[in-house]
């Protein structure tokens, strides 16, 4: 048996046979088959339309939408045209994890995975390739004037032991600390949700809640100069919360509509502690009014993707018509996870 090992390195190097590892992109653009390196553009053969491109290369349509933000659904190509697919190629280096190549890259985490078929995003291999999706559609704001009308939810004395499990299967230690959560205090929880507060280390930042989205999607401080800096963790330049709430059941619900848009959907605000919340509400507003968000209770978010329509179709049938704010103007989408109907539109 011995001698069998270097026969099989040798073999790998001469013919080029894998050994072992999965290649995480199979797939070739179609441009003279697998053999070939694949290339971030195409070039028109025939003409079509974006739909047409993307079933040649097969690449997502919403992927190359986000390449070329002058096109849309309906632009036609005539032969020869010079397509971009997704931003560049990466190589994937010892020690990366998908989110920390997500964050290097500006790329979102939901948007990476499906980009290049990621089954298991803890298997990813040094020496395998990756596409890097172009940026997406992000929205610019830092809060809405929201929640026009008080939302009902249930009020719950949250568990004060035990984990925070979510649909991914990670789980979060619950923190039971009267001097963080009592009234009044950083990360008291103004509705009592019953979502318990959990703490976070940078190395969770980058764990999927669900499929498609990261526990630092729902922690990102947004603006930093309003937060202690005892409560904030740094990654890669950023800034995120060290305490969080966040209902394991309405992360469930955006994965679906993630699923139904069919195309990246990026987190612009979850989860605000209060005393933060309550900071940039003076600091925007200059006012107090700030009780009836739900999201310091974890049980809110503010989403966007590049087709606002199809998000809000979405999000009308997956959160029933009820705790759904539309902000077109500004291009994004108020959800949460409250019982009983409600929407608004600014
Ligand atoms: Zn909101």
């Amino acid at each position: 048996m011995r001698k069998l090992i270097p026969f099989i390195v040798g073999l790998c190097t001469v013919v080029g046979l894998s050994c072992g590892r999965t290649s995480i992109t199979r797939k070739s653009t179609g441009d003279g088959g697998g053999s070939q390196a694949e290339k971030n553009y195409y070039i028109v053969k025939k003409g079509g339309s974006i739909d047409d491109i993307a079933k040649k290369t097969e690449i997502p349509a919403w992927s190359i939408l986000n390449c070329n933000p002058e096109l849309d659904e309906n632009t036609k190509f005539g032969p020869g045209e010079k397509i971009k697919l997704y931003e560049k190629y990466y190589e994937i280096q010892p020690n990366d994890t998908l989110y920390g190549i997500a964050l290097q890259n500006h790329a979102n985490y939901g948007a990476l995975i499906d980009l290049n078929n990621i089954e298991n995003p803890d298997l990813i291999l040094a020496g395998d390739k990756l596409r890097i999706p172009c940026p997406g559609k992000k929205s610019k704001h830092k809060l809405e004037r929201e929640e026009k009308n008080h939302a009902y939810i249930e009020r719950k004395e949250p568990r004060k032991t035990g984990y925070v499990v979510f649909p991914s299967g990670l789980k979060l230690q619950i923190v039971n600390d009267p001097k963080l959560t009592r009234k009044g205090k950083e990360f008291y929880d103004p509705r009592s949700s019953g979502n318990p507060l959990f703490k976070v280390e940078v190395k969770d930042l980058g764990r999927a809640v669900s499929r498609h989205f990261t526990l630092g999607d729902f922690l990102e401080i947004h603006v930093p100069r309003l937060e202690s800096p005892n409560y904030k963790l740094k990654l890669n330049g950023d800034e995120y919360f060290a305490y969080g709430r966040l209902d394991p059941d309405f992360v469930g619900r955006l994965e679906k509509t993630r699923t139904c848009v069919g195309e990246p959907i990026e987190v612009d605000s979850g989860y605000r502690p209060w005393g933060y919340h309550k900071r940039i509400y003076r600091d925007i507003y200059g006012k107090m009014e700030t009780k009836k968000s739900l999201h310091p209770s974890g049980m809110a978010a503010d989403i966007s993707s590049r087709s606002t329509r199809r998000l809000n179709r979405c999000v009308a049938d997956i959160f029933n018509n009820s705790g759904i704010g539309t902000y077109d103007d500004e291009g994004f989408v108020h959800v949460d996870n409250r019982k009983g109907k409600a929407r608004w539109s600014l």
